[in-house]
Protein backbone atom coordinates (compact mmCIF):
# COMPACT_ATOMS: atom_id res chain seq x y z
CA UNK A 1 0.00 0.00 0.00
CA UNK A 2 1.17 3.66 -0.75
CA UNK A 3 1.11 5.99 1.77
CA UNK A 4 1.04 9.66 0.26
CA UNK A 5 0.47 12.22 2.78
CA UNK A 6 -1.36 15.12 1.26
CA UNK A 7 -0.26 17.45 4.22
CA UNK A 8 -2.80 19.69 6.51
CA UNK A 9 -6.43 20.07 5.92
CA UNK A 10 -7.81 23.76 5.98
CA UNK A 11 -10.31 25.93 3.52
CA UNK A 12 -11.39 22.95 2.15
CA UNK A 13 -8.64 21.77 0.45
CA UNK A 14 -4.95 19.67 1.28
CA UNK A 15 -2.03 22.53 2.02
CA UNK A 16 1.28 20.30 1.25
CA UNK A 17 4.49 22.75 1.09
CA UNK A 18 8.14 20.97 0.20
CA UNK A 19 9.50 19.15 2.91
CA UNK A 20 12.51 21.09 3.16
CA UNK A 21 10.01 24.27 4.43
CA UNK A 22 8.84 22.16 7.28
CA UNK A 23 9.60 23.21 11.06
CA UNK A 24 9.69 19.71 11.85
CA UNK A 25 9.78 16.17 10.03
CA UNK A 26 8.77 12.50 11.20
CA UNK A 27 9.74 9.60 9.36
CA UNK A 28 7.15 7.00 9.85
CA UNK A 29 8.25 3.17 9.31
CA UNK A 30 5.70 -0.03 9.99
CA UNK A 31 6.66 -1.11 13.38
CA UNK A 32 6.04 -4.36 11.90
CA UNK A 33 8.20 -4.08 9.48
CA UNK A 34 11.00 -1.63 10.33
CA UNK A 35 11.93 -1.87 6.53
CA UNK A 36 8.94 -0.78 5.35
CA UNK A 37 9.14 3.21 5.36
CA UNK A 38 5.55 4.44 5.14
CA UNK A 39 5.57 8.04 4.44
CA UNK A 40 7.54 11.51 6.00
CA UNK A 41 5.05 14.38 7.29
CA UNK A 42 6.21 17.63 7.44
CA UNK A 43 5.00 20.24 10.38
CA UNK A 44 4.36 23.45 9.58
CA UNK A 45 3.64 25.78 12.45
CA UNK A 46 2.07 28.39 10.56
CA UNK A 47 -0.54 26.22 9.13
CA UNK A 48 -1.93 27.02 12.88
CA UNK A 49 -2.89 30.14 11.42
CA UNK A 50 -5.07 29.04 8.60
CA UNK A 51 -6.50 26.08 10.40
CA UNK A 52 -8.12 27.99 12.77
CA UNK A 53 -9.46 30.65 10.89
CA UNK A 54 -10.51 28.50 8.50
CA UNK A 55 -12.58 26.88 11.54
CA UNK A 56 -13.90 30.32 12.43
CA UNK A 57 -15.51 30.50 8.81
CA UNK A 58 -16.87 26.67 8.80
CA UNK A 59 -18.87 27.59 12.29
CA UNK A 60 -20.48 30.37 11.23
CA UNK A 61 -22.02 28.19 8.20
CA UNK A 62 -22.21 24.98 10.09
CA UNK A 63 -23.70 26.54 12.91
CA UNK A 64 -26.93 28.42 11.35
CA UNK A 65 -27.69 24.72 9.34
CA UNK A 66 -30.70 22.84 10.44
CA UNK A 67 -30.26 19.05 12.36
CA UNK A 68 -31.74 17.63 9.12
CA UNK A 69 -28.77 19.53 6.96
CA UNK A 70 -25.63 18.12 8.90
CA UNK A 71 -27.44 14.84 8.75
CA UNK A 72 -27.66 14.59 5.26
CA UNK A 73 -24.07 15.36 5.32
CA UNK A 74 -22.88 12.73 8.04
CA UNK A 75 -25.21 10.25 6.16
CA UNK A 76 -22.78 11.09 2.99
CA UNK A 77 -19.50 10.31 4.65
CA UNK A 78 -21.18 7.36 6.29
CA UNK A 79 -21.76 5.73 2.42
CA UNK A 80 -17.69 7.14 1.82
CA UNK A 81 -16.25 5.91 5.12
CA UNK A 82 -17.85 2.69 4.36
CA UNK A 83 -16.79 2.13 0.60
CA UNK A 84 -12.87 2.97 2.01
CA UNK A 85 -13.36 0.16 5.10
CA UNK A 86 -10.52 -1.85 3.48
CA UNK A 87 -8.06 0.51 2.82
CA UNK A 88 -8.55 2.30 5.86
CA UNK A 89 -8.10 -1.03 7.37
CA UNK A 90 -4.75 -1.63 5.76
CA UNK A 91 -3.71 1.68 6.81
CA UNK A 92 -4.28 1.02 10.17
CA UNK A 93 -2.60 -2.56 10.55
CA UNK A 94 0.74 -1.03 8.69
CA UNK A 95 0.49 2.50 10.94
CA UNK A 96 -0.60 1.26 14.88
CA UNK A 97 0.91 -2.72 13.82
CA UNK A 98 -2.62 -3.87 15.24
CA UNK A 99 -3.95 -7.18 13.28
CA UNK A 100 -5.42 -6.86 9.84
CA UNK A 101 -8.72 -8.84 11.45
CA UNK A 102 -8.69 -5.97 14.37
CA UNK A 103 -8.26 -3.39 12.22
CA UNK A 104 -11.13 -4.51 9.84
CA UNK A 105 -13.24 -3.62 13.04
CA UNK A 106 -11.99 -0.82 13.78
CA UNK A 107 -12.66 0.57 10.32
CA UNK A 108 -16.51 -0.82 10.42
CA UNK A 109 -17.09 0.94 13.26
CA UNK A 110 -16.61 4.07 11.77
CA UNK A 111 -19.35 3.65 9.76
CA UNK A 112 -21.64 2.27 12.46
CA UNK A 113 -20.86 5.53 14.15
CA UNK A 114 -22.50 7.51 12.44
CA UNK A 115 -26.33 5.84 12.58
CA UNK A 116 -25.66 5.62 16.59
CA UNK A 117 -25.15 9.25 16.79
CA UNK A 118 -28.28 10.38 14.88
CA UNK A 119 -29.86 8.16 16.51
CA UNK A 120 -29.17 7.65 20.31
CA UNK A 121 -26.66 10.63 20.63
CA UNK A 122 -29.34 13.22 18.79
CA UNK A 123 -31.97 12.59 21.11
CA UNK A 124 -29.58 14.29 24.15
CA UNK A 125 -29.47 17.40 22.24
CA UNK A 126 -32.68 17.81 20.78
CA UNK A 127 -34.54 20.64 21.80
CA UNK A 128 -36.74 20.37 24.95
CA UNK A 129 -39.73 21.62 26.09
CA UNK A 130 -41.34 21.72 29.44
CA UNK A 131 -44.95 23.01 29.66
CA UNK A 132 -46.29 25.55 31.96
CA UNK A 133 -42.72 25.80 34.42
CA UNK A 134 -44.26 29.02 35.61
CA UNK A 135 -47.79 30.08 35.15
CA UNK A 136 -48.92 30.40 31.34
CA UNK A 137 -44.81 30.05 30.42
CA UNK A 138 -43.58 27.27 29.06
CA UNK A 139 -39.47 26.86 29.84
CA UNK A 140 -37.06 25.24 26.75
CA UNK A 141 -33.95 24.01 26.95
CA UNK A 142 -32.04 24.75 23.94
CA UNK A 143 -28.78 23.11 23.25
CA UNK A 144 -26.13 25.42 21.30
CA UNK A 145 -22.37 24.58 19.73
CA UNK A 146 -19.56 25.93 21.50
CA UNK A 147 -17.50 27.07 18.02
CA UNK A 148 -14.61 25.61 16.61
CA UNK A 149 -13.73 22.35 18.23
CA UNK A 150 -10.16 21.03 18.94
CA UNK A 151 -10.13 17.09 18.40
CA UNK A 152 -6.27 15.73 19.64
CA UNK A 153 -6.18 11.91 18.75
CA UNK A 154 -4.29 9.16 20.70
CA UNK A 155 -2.09 6.21 18.36
CA UNK A 156 -4.14 3.07 19.29
CA UNK A 157 -7.41 3.86 17.56
CA UNK A 158 -6.51 6.43 15.60
CA UNK A 159 -9.87 6.63 13.45
CA UNK A 160 -12.34 5.13 15.63
CA UNK A 161 -12.02 7.36 18.45
CA UNK A 162 -11.47 10.49 16.44
CA UNK A 163 -14.33 9.65 14.49
CA UNK A 164 -16.78 9.38 17.65
CA UNK A 165 -16.04 12.62 18.55
CA UNK A 166 -15.71 14.78 15.36
CA UNK A 167 -19.81 13.02 14.65
CA UNK A 168 -20.95 14.59 17.50
CA UNK A 169 -19.43 17.48 17.45
CA UNK A 170 -20.73 18.31 13.85
CA UNK A 171 -23.79 17.22 14.37
CA UNK A 172 -24.26 19.92 17.79
CA UNK A 173 -23.04 22.71 15.07
CA UNK A 174 -19.00 22.99 15.80
CA UNK A 175 -16.75 23.36 13.28
CA UNK A 176 -13.88 20.74 13.65
CA UNK A 177 -9.79 20.65 13.86
CA UNK A 178 -8.42 17.32 14.45
CA UNK A 179 -4.70 16.45 15.09
CA UNK A 180 -4.38 13.18 14.76
CA UNK A 181 -1.08 11.07 16.59
CA UNK A 182 2.14 12.11 14.66
CA UNK A 183 2.50 8.69 14.74
CA UNK A 184 -1.07 7.72 12.51
CA UNK A 185 -1.21 10.50 10.34
CA UNK A 186 -2.03 7.85 7.39
CA UNK A 187 -5.36 6.60 8.54
CA UNK A 188 -6.26 9.89 10.10
CA UNK A 189 -6.04 11.73 6.66
CA UNK A 190 -7.92 8.97 4.75
CA UNK A 191 -10.96 9.79 6.96
CA UNK A 192 -10.78 13.45 6.59
CA UNK A 193 -10.46 12.48 2.80
CA UNK A 194 -14.05 10.69 3.39
CA UNK A 195 -15.35 13.90 5.12
CA UNK A 196 -14.11 15.86 2.17
CA UNK A 197 -15.43 14.03 -0.41
CA UNK A 198 -19.09 14.40 1.61
CA UNK A 199 -18.67 18.12 0.63
CA UNK A 200 -19.48 19.89 4.24
CA UNK A 201 -19.00 23.43 3.82
CA UNK A 202 -15.72 24.94 3.45
CA UNK A 203 -13.85 24.99 7.06
CA UNK A 204 -16.33 22.60 8.56
CA UNK A 205 -13.45 20.03 8.78
CA UNK A 206 -10.10 20.93 9.47
CA UNK A 207 -7.15 18.53 10.11
CA UNK A 208 -3.51 19.98 11.85
CA UNK A 209 -0.33 17.46 11.74
CA UNK A 210 1.80 18.55 14.68
CA UNK A 211 3.82 17.41 18.26
CA UNK A 212 3.38 18.91 21.35
CA UNK A 213 4.28 22.74 20.10
CA UNK A 214 1.59 22.53 17.48
CA UNK A 215 -1.10 20.67 20.06
CA UNK A 216 0.24 23.80 22.78
CA UNK A 217 -0.62 26.60 20.74
CA UNK A 218 -3.80 25.40 19.54
CA UNK A 219 -5.34 24.59 22.93
CA UNK A 220 -4.02 27.90 24.66
CA UNK A 221 -5.28 29.72 21.35
CA UNK A 222 -8.54 31.50 22.50
CA UNK A 223 -10.29 31.29 19.57
CA UNK A 224 -10.76 27.19 20.24
CA UNK A 225 -14.09 27.07 22.00
CA UNK A 226 -14.16 23.30 22.94
CA UNK A 227 -10.97 20.97 23.50
CA UNK A 228 -11.75 16.96 22.92
CA UNK A 229 -8.51 14.99 24.27
CA UNK A 230 -7.86 10.96 24.22
CA UNK A 231 -4.81 10.40 25.19
CA UNK A 232 -2.01 10.20 28.69
CA UNK A 233 -3.03 11.25 31.83
CA UNK A 234 0.54 13.25 31.44
CA UNK A 235 -0.58 15.20 28.31
CA UNK A 236 -4.22 15.61 29.56
CA UNK A 237 -2.39 17.26 32.55
CA UNK A 238 -0.65 19.70 30.28
CA UNK A 239 -3.43 20.89 28.54
CA UNK A 240 -5.31 21.74 31.87
CA UNK A 241 -2.05 23.49 32.56
CA UNK A 242 -2.48 25.19 29.48
CA UNK A 243 -5.93 26.11 29.38
CA UNK A 244 -7.02 26.99 32.92
CA UNK A 245 -7.23 30.57 32.63
CA UNK A 246 -9.89 30.34 29.57
CA UNK A 247 -13.26 29.92 31.55
CA UNK A 248 -14.72 30.22 27.55
CA UNK A 249 -13.38 26.96 26.56
CA UNK A 250 -14.53 23.25 27.26
CA UNK A 251 -11.56 20.96 28.14
CA UNK A 252 -13.02 17.52 27.53
CA UNK A 253 -9.97 14.68 28.60
CA UNK A 254 -10.01 11.19 27.85
CA UNK A 255 -7.13 9.53 29.87
CA UNK A 256 -5.13 6.29 30.79
CA UNK A 257 -6.52 3.29 33.00
CA UNK A 258 -5.36 0.77 35.03
CA UNK A 259 -8.12 -1.71 35.01
CA UNK A 260 -9.29 -4.86 37.37
CA UNK A 261 -10.66 -7.90 37.29
CA UNK A 262 -11.88 -9.81 39.87
CA UNK A 263 -12.51 -13.29 39.48
CA UNK A 264 -14.50 -14.84 42.11
CA UNK A 265 -14.34 -18.65 43.26
CA UNK A 266 -18.23 -19.01 41.33
CA UNK A 267 -17.07 -18.12 38.27
CA UNK A 268 -17.23 -20.23 35.35
CA UNK A 269 -14.05 -20.58 34.22
CA UNK A 270 -14.28 -21.55 30.69
CA UNK A 271 -16.24 -18.31 30.07
CA UNK A 272 -13.57 -15.95 31.98
CA UNK A 273 -10.70 -17.34 30.52
CA UNK A 274 -11.01 -16.04 26.81
CA UNK A 275 -12.67 -12.78 27.97
CA UNK A 276 -9.77 -12.37 29.62
CA UNK A 277 -7.41 -13.13 27.41
CA UNK A 278 -8.25 -10.84 24.97
CA UNK A 279 -8.91 -8.46 27.53
CA UNK A 280 -5.18 -8.55 28.60
CA UNK A 281 -3.22 -8.93 25.60
CA UNK A 282 -5.80 -7.91 22.75
CA UNK A 283 -4.31 -4.34 20.59
CA UNK A 284 -0.51 -6.19 22.31
CA UNK A 285 -1.98 -4.93 25.32
CA UNK A 286 -2.38 -1.25 24.19
CA UNK A 287 -5.77 -0.36 24.65
CA UNK A 288 -6.79 2.16 27.65
CA UNK A 289 -9.68 -0.34 28.68
CA UNK A 290 -7.09 -3.23 28.82
CA UNK A 291 -6.69 -5.26 31.85
CA UNK A 292 -3.83 -5.44 33.98
CA UNK A 293 -4.63 -6.71 37.23
CA UNK A 294 -6.66 -9.50 38.15
CA UNK A 295 -7.66 -10.03 41.46
CA UNK A 296 -7.85 -14.08 41.98
CA UNK A 297 -9.80 -15.74 44.61
CA UNK A 298 -7.51 -17.95 46.65
CA UNK A 299 -9.87 -20.69 46.15
CA UNK A 300 -9.31 -21.18 42.31
CA UNK A 301 -6.08 -19.38 42.01
CA UNK A 302 -3.74 -22.34 41.18
CA UNK A 303 -6.49 -23.52 38.70
CA UNK A 304 -7.13 -20.40 37.23
CA UNK A 305 -3.60 -19.43 36.69
CA UNK A 306 -2.10 -22.51 35.00
CA UNK A 307 -5.14 -22.80 32.47
CA UNK A 308 -4.62 -18.89 31.78
CA UNK A 309 -0.90 -19.38 31.29
CA UNK A 310 -1.40 -22.04 29.06
CA UNK A 311 -3.75 -20.36 26.93
CA UNK A 312 -1.50 -17.33 26.91
CA UNK A 313 1.79 -19.13 25.80
CA UNK A 314 -0.50 -19.79 22.66
CA UNK A 315 -1.02 -16.45 21.81
CA UNK A 316 0.35 -15.97 17.60
CA UNK A 317 2.64 -12.84 17.66
CA UNK A 318 3.09 -12.37 13.95
CA UNK A 319 3.13 -9.41 11.69
CA UNK A 320 -0.23 -7.68 11.21
CA UNK A 321 -1.04 -8.81 7.68
CA UNK A 322 0.28 -12.16 8.07
CA UNK A 323 -2.04 -15.53 7.83
CA UNK A 324 -3.31 -17.49 9.78
CA UNK A 325 -4.44 -14.33 11.67
CA UNK A 326 -2.07 -13.31 14.41
CA UNK A 327 -3.81 -12.84 18.06
CA UNK A 328 -1.06 -9.69 18.28
CA UNK A 329 0.94 -7.16 16.40
CA UNK A 330 4.25 -5.64 17.56
CA UNK A 331 4.11 -2.71 20.13
CA UNK A 332 3.96 0.79 18.42
CA UNK A 333 7.22 2.15 19.02
CA UNK A 334 10.74 1.89 19.96
CA UNK A 335 9.99 3.06 23.22
CA UNK A 336 6.81 1.81 23.83
CA UNK A 337 9.21 -1.52 24.08
CA UNK A 338 11.46 -0.31 26.00
CA UNK A 339 8.61 0.82 28.81
CA UNK A 340 7.24 -2.68 28.68
CA UNK A 341 10.29 -4.65 29.41
CA UNK A 342 10.87 -1.88 32.19
CA UNK A 343 7.58 -1.95 34.02
CA UNK A 344 8.30 -5.67 33.48
CA UNK A 345 11.50 -4.95 35.93
CA UNK A 346 10.12 -2.56 37.75
CA UNK A 347 7.31 -5.91 38.85
CA UNK A 348 9.91 -7.51 39.56
CA UNK A 349 11.69 -4.97 42.10
CA UNK A 350 8.27 -4.61 44.14
CA UNK A 351 8.25 -8.58 44.73
CA UNK A 352 6.45 -9.60 41.56
CA UNK A 353 7.12 -12.93 40.50
CA UNK A 354 7.08 -13.40 36.92
CA UNK A 355 5.29 -16.22 35.92
CA UNK A 356 5.42 -15.78 31.77
CA UNK A 357 8.35 -13.92 30.83
CA UNK A 358 8.26 -11.12 29.02
CA UNK A 359 10.69 -11.69 25.47
CA UNK A 360 11.42 -9.54 22.29
CA UNK A 361 9.92 -12.08 19.24
CA UNK A 362 12.04 -12.56 16.24
CA UNK A 363 8.79 -13.12 13.88
CA UNK A 364 10.67 -13.12 10.35
CA UNK A 365 10.81 -9.02 10.02
CA UNK A 366 12.56 -6.43 11.79
CA UNK A 367 9.90 -4.73 14.30
CA UNK A 368 8.41 -4.12 17.88
CA UNK A 369 7.27 -7.68 18.46
CA UNK A 370 7.54 -8.74 21.84
CA UNK A 371 5.53 -11.75 23.86
CA UNK A 372 3.01 -11.59 26.34
CA UNK A 373 3.74 -11.59 30.20
CA UNK A 374 2.21 -12.62 33.15
CA UNK A 375 3.13 -11.66 36.63
CA UNK A 376 1.57 -13.01 40.25
CA UNK A 377 1.84 -10.52 43.38
CA UNK A 378 1.14 -12.13 46.54
CA UNK A 379 1.69 -9.27 48.82
CA UNK A 380 1.89 -6.30 46.02
CA UNK A 381 3.24 -3.01 47.01
CA UNK A 382 0.38 -0.78 46.36
CA UNK A 383 2.10 1.83 46.19
CA UNK A 384 5.11 0.75 43.56
CA UNK A 385 4.87 2.18 39.78
CA UNK A 386 4.42 -1.33 38.92
CA UNK A 387 0.91 -1.25 39.96
CA UNK A 388 0.36 2.51 40.14
CA UNK A 389 1.07 3.12 36.88
CA UNK A 390 -0.64 2.20 33.25
CA UNK A 391 1.89 -0.35 31.36
CA UNK A 392 0.29 0.06 27.80
CA UNK A 393 1.93 -3.36 26.75
CA UNK A 394 0.64 -7.31 27.28
CA UNK A 395 1.14 -7.46 30.88
CA UNK A 396 -0.70 -8.60 33.54
CA UNK A 397 -0.35 -9.40 37.14
CA UNK A 398 -2.54 -11.84 39.57
CA UNK A 399 -3.16 -11.07 42.79
CA UNK A 400 -5.06 -13.05 45.19
CA UNK A 401 -7.29 -12.13 47.60
CA UNK A 402 -9.94 -14.43 50.21
CA UNK A 403 -13.18 -11.76 50.71
CA UNK A 404 -14.24 -9.13 48.23
CA UNK A 405 -14.05 -6.08 50.44
CA UNK A 406 -9.94 -6.94 49.92
CA UNK A 407 -10.03 -7.30 46.28
CA UNK A 408 -12.24 -3.85 46.33
CA UNK A 409 -9.60 -2.47 48.31
CA UNK A 410 -6.88 -3.30 45.77
CA UNK A 411 -8.53 -2.83 42.75
CA UNK A 412 -9.29 1.02 44.24
CA UNK A 413 -5.62 1.44 44.79
CA UNK A 414 -4.49 2.99 41.96
CA UNK A 415 -5.07 6.83 40.79
CA UNK A 416 -7.04 6.06 37.55
CA UNK A 417 -10.62 4.88 37.32
CA UNK A 418 -11.47 3.84 33.65
CA UNK A 419 -12.70 0.27 33.52
CA UNK A 420 -12.87 -3.04 35.85
CA UNK A 421 -14.79 -5.96 35.47
CA UNK A 422 -16.49 -8.56 38.06
CA UNK A 423 -16.59 -12.50 37.06
CA UNK A 424 -19.26 -14.03 39.49
CA UNK A 425 -22.65 -16.03 39.48
CA UNK A 426 -23.54 -14.18 42.92
CA UNK A 427 -25.30 -11.23 42.17
CA UNK A 428 -24.66 -10.01 45.64
CA UNK A 429 -20.90 -10.33 44.92
CA UNK A 430 -21.83 -8.26 41.78
CA UNK A 431 -23.92 -5.17 43.67
CA UNK A 432 -21.32 -4.94 46.30
CA UNK A 433 -18.56 -4.22 43.25
CA UNK A 434 -20.69 -2.30 41.45
CA UNK A 435 -21.29 -0.03 44.65
CA UNK A 436 -17.46 -0.18 45.70
CA UNK A 437 -15.75 -0.22 42.72
CA UNK A 438 -14.58 3.33 41.91
CA UNK A 439 -14.68 3.07 37.73
CA UNK A 440 -16.40 4.54 35.09
CA UNK A 441 -17.13 1.20 33.27
CA UNK A 442 -18.01 -1.77 35.44
CA UNK A 443 -19.03 -5.03 33.75
CA UNK A 444 -20.39 -8.57 34.72
CA UNK A 445 -18.96 -11.50 33.26
CA UNK A 446 -18.08 -9.33 30.42
CA UNK A 447 -14.01 -8.27 29.82
CA UNK A 448 -13.35 -4.77 30.51
CA UNK A 449 -12.45 -4.32 26.53
CA UNK A 450 -15.03 -3.94 24.11
CA UNK A 451 -17.92 -1.13 25.12
CA UNK A 452 -20.57 -0.48 23.62
CA UNK A 453 -20.83 3.49 21.81
CA UNK A 454 -24.80 3.22 22.85
CA UNK A 455 -23.66 4.02 26.68
CA UNK A 456 -21.55 6.22 28.09
CA UNK A 457 -18.16 5.69 27.95
CA UNK A 458 -15.12 7.64 30.12
CA UNK A 459 -13.54 7.12 33.64
CA UNK A 460 -13.61 8.51 37.33
CA UNK A 461 -10.10 10.11 38.59
CA UNK A 462 -7.67 10.17 37.00
CA UNK A 463 -9.25 8.80 34.05
CA UNK A 464 -10.91 12.10 32.81
CA UNK A 465 -12.93 14.76 33.46
CA UNK A 466 -16.17 14.96 31.45
CA UNK A 467 -16.72 11.81 29.22
CA UNK A 468 -16.18 12.54 25.41
CA UNK A 469 -17.18 9.58 24.28
CA UNK A 470 -19.72 7.19 23.32
CA UNK A 471 -23.20 8.19 23.68
CA UNK A 472 -22.12 11.05 26.33
CA UNK A 473 -19.47 12.27 23.72
CA UNK A 474 -22.36 15.10 22.81
CA UNK A 475 -23.20 16.72 26.34
CA UNK A 476 -20.13 17.87 25.67
CA UNK A 477 -20.46 19.54 22.84
CA UNK A 478 -23.02 22.03 23.87
CA UNK A 479 -23.37 25.31 25.94
CA UNK A 480 -27.13 24.79 27.59
CA UNK A 481 -29.28 27.80 27.46
CA UNK A 482 -32.78 27.95 29.24
CA UNK A 483 -35.58 29.98 28.02
CA UNK A 484 -39.11 31.05 29.39
CA UNK A 485 -41.58 31.56 26.92
CA UNK A 486 -45.00 33.31 26.82
CA UNK A 487 -47.10 34.20 24.18
CA UNK A 488 -49.03 36.17 26.44
CA UNK A 489 -47.85 39.90 26.52
CA UNK A 490 -51.14 41.35 28.21
CA UNK A 491 -49.85 40.14 32.16
CA UNK A 492 -47.89 42.39 33.02
CA UNK A 493 -49.25 45.38 34.78
CA UNK A 494 -47.52 48.36 36.55
CA UNK A 495 -49.70 47.98 39.60
CA UNK A 496 -48.47 44.54 40.51
CA UNK A 497 -44.63 46.18 41.36
CA UNK A 498 -44.21 46.26 44.80
CA UNK A 499 -42.28 49.14 46.49
CA UNK A 500 -43.11 52.02 43.94
CA UNK A 501 -44.31 55.68 45.08
CA UNK A 502 -47.81 56.60 44.36
P1 LIG B 1 -0.29 10.64 24.19
O1 LIG B 1 -0.90 11.32 25.35
O2 LIG B 1 1.17 10.45 24.17
O3 LIG B 1 -0.66 11.43 22.84
C1 LIG B 1 -2.01 11.70 22.52
C2 LIG B 1 -2.08 12.93 21.62
O4 LIG B 1 -1.64 14.06 22.35
C3 LIG B 1 -1.19 12.86 20.38
O5 LIG B 1 -1.93 13.33 19.28
C4 LIG B 1 -0.06 13.81 20.71
O6 LIG B 1 0.53 14.40 19.59
C5 LIG B 1 -0.81 14.85 21.52
N1 LIG B 1 0.02 15.74 22.33
C6 LIG B 1 1.33 15.61 22.67
N2 LIG B 1 1.71 16.67 23.43
C7 LIG B 1 0.63 17.46 23.58
C8 LIG B 1 0.37 18.69 24.26
N3 LIG B 1 1.33 19.32 24.94
N4 LIG B 1 -0.88 19.21 24.22
C9 LIG B 1 -1.87 18.58 23.54
N5 LIG B 1 -1.69 17.42 22.87
C10 LIG B 1 -0.45 16.86 22.89
O7 LIG B 1 -1.07 9.23 24.06
P2 LIG B 1 -0.80 8.03 23.05
O8 LIG B 1 0.49 7.38 23.41
O9 LIG B 1 -1.02 8.45 21.65
O10 LIG B 1 -2.02 7.07 23.44
C11 LIG B 1 -1.99 6.23 24.56
C12 LIG B 1 -2.69 6.85 25.75
O11 LIG B 1 -4.03 7.21 25.41
C13 LIG B 1 -2.83 5.87 26.90
O12 LIG B 1 -2.63 6.53 28.11
C14 LIG B 1 -4.27 5.38 26.78
O13 LIG B 1 -4.82 4.88 27.96
C15 LIG B 1 -4.94 6.65 26.35
N6 LIG B 1 -6.21 6.35 25.69
C16 LIG B 1 -7.36 6.63 26.37
C17 LIG B 1 -8.58 6.29 25.80
C18 LIG B 1 -9.86 6.55 26.51
O14 LIG B 1 -10.90 6.48 25.87
N7 LIG B 1 -9.87 6.85 27.80
C19 LIG B 1 -8.61 5.69 24.55
C20 LIG B 1 -7.41 5.44 23.88
C21 LIG B 1 -6.21 5.77 24.47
Amino acid sequence: MKMQLKGDYFDGRFVNPNLSQANEKILKRSPGDLSHVLWEAGIFYDHIEGVIQSAQKGFDVWRKLSFEERIGYLKKYQEIVRAKKDEIAMALALEVGKPLWEAKTEAAALDSKVSVTITDSYERIKQKTIKDVMPKIDGHIIQKPLGPSFVIGPFNFPCHLANGQILSALLAGNSIIFKPSEKTIFSAQLMIECFHEAGLPTGVINFINGTGYTAGKMTSDKRIKGIFFTGSRNVGLKILENTHQDLNKLVALELGGKNSTIIHHDTNISHALPELLRACFLTTGQRCTSTSMILIHKKIEQEFINQFKAVTERIRVAHPTSQPDPFMGPLIDEQAQKMYFDFCEFGKQEGAEEIVTPRKLDVGYEGYYVSPSIHYAKNPNLNGKFIQEEIFGPNCFFVPYEDIEEAIKIANCTPYGLAASVFTRSEDIYKLCLRDIDSGLINLNRSTVGATARLPFGGLKNSGNHRPAAVSMIDHCVGTVASLETLDDTSSKMSDVVGLKE
